[in-house]
């Protein structure tokens, strides 16, 4: 469906999951997290009914997110499930690969389409002080299984100064070989992200520039569903791809609402505003009245985030993983 600018909403990004089993400084604190009590996640079956309503109105891709979604038991489940709802072309998953190996056969088996894959820096000690996690050799490992299976895959970095600014044409290498995009995702300044120094996609380029030479604009068919601008660098298999949401704002044509793991249709990052659907789906709502509350939501999707220093009431206070990043 259009929302009330003319943006055509077709992708959905459903967390499963608020809990993780890594500790990223931008994302979660080190300790004291309170983690949503199971029963008042999402049943696999209620997002399922919710993502089938929402299909009804053009939703055609759905993002399993979390918190750490493969931590979620009968996520491979849910994947199956989702690819059965008519509608719904592609299903795809981002994570931090630590359970990816594990459970690939599944997930592939399941029809997952693609993954996108979470990793910052393939520093090891930079990697344990980012995640408060030891890194085990499974995330690069998690990569090429993924490759080797079939999947599209993109690695997904953020940069900070304090962690990773100066690791990030080592990670763009990944790309050298390998068929696999490597994607910058500037740091917005949500919940605990607020306390790091991003380094903007600009300044990503040119310390990626500096050592492999000149970029050029990539000009193939389009990659993914987002809003990521891509690039070649020479001699690369695959792209390096920039969503600079802050440096260059792409509000204008954003495609997407979230459904949290407690069942809140969210409209915006930045902001609270939403509907929540978790009561209407447990007191038995079907597909067609769920889907007119998710339309009348998304013809109220805010025109844009105002992260320049907007002190709106309704501003997004919870950090990434209790909204689904
Ligand atoms: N655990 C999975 C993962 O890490 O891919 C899925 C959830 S995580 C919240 C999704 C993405 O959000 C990750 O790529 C993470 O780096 C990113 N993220 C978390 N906090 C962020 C922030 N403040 N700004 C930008 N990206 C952020
Ligand atoms: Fe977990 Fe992903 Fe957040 Fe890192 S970014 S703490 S892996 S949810």
């Amino acid at each position: 469906m259009t929302d009330r600018t003319g943006r055509e909403i077709d992708y959905l990004r459903v967390s499963v999951t608020d809990r993780c089993n890594l500790r990223c400084v931008y994302c979660m604190p080190a300790q004291g997290v309170e983690a949503v009590p199971y029963d008042q996640l999402l049943t696999l079956e209620e997002i399922a009914r919710i993502c089938a309503a929402a299909a009804r109105l053009g939703i055609s891709r759905v993002k399993l997110t979390g918190g750490e979604p493969l931590v979620r038991k009968g996520c491979p489940r849910l994947v199956g499930m989702l690819k059965a709802i008519p509608g719904i072309r592609e299903v795809t998953m981002t994570t931090n690969g630590v359970l990816l190996p594990r459970l690939l056969p599944q997930l592939t088996a399941a029809g997952l389409d693609a993954v996108n894959i979470s990793l910052d820096t393939l520093d090891p000690a930079r990697f344990e002080a980012l995640t408060r996690s030891p890194m085990e050799g499974s995330v690069r490992e998690a990569i090429d299984q993924a490759l080797a299976a079939g999947l599209r895959v993109k690695v997904n970095c953020v940069a900070t100064e304090e962690y990773n600014g100066e690791d990030l044409a080592e990670l763009a290498g990944l790309a050298r070989e390998r068929r696999l995009d490597v994607r910058f995702i500037e740091l917005m300044p949500i919940g605990l992200g607020r306390s790091l120094t991003p380094v903007s996609n600009d300044q990503v380029k040119a310390r990626l520039e500096a050592v492999y030479g000149p970029m050029a604009p990539y000009r193939g068919r389009r990659r993914g569903n987002g809003p990521a601008v891509y690039w070649e660098l020479p001699g690369f298999a695959g792209k390096v791809g920039f969503i600079s949401a802050i440096s260059h704002e792409f509000c204008g044509s954003c495609n997407r609402v979230r459904l949290t793991s407690t069942g809140f249709l969210k409209l915006c990052l930045h902001y609270r505003d939403g509907v929540p659907l978790r009561e209407l789906a447990r007191e038995g709502a079907g597909e067609e009245a769920l889907a007119e509350v998710i339309r009348q939501a998304i013809l109220q999707k805010p025109l844009h985030h105002d992260f320049g220093g907007c002190q709106a009431p309704n501003l997004e206070r919870h950090t990434m993983a209790q909204i689904g990043g």
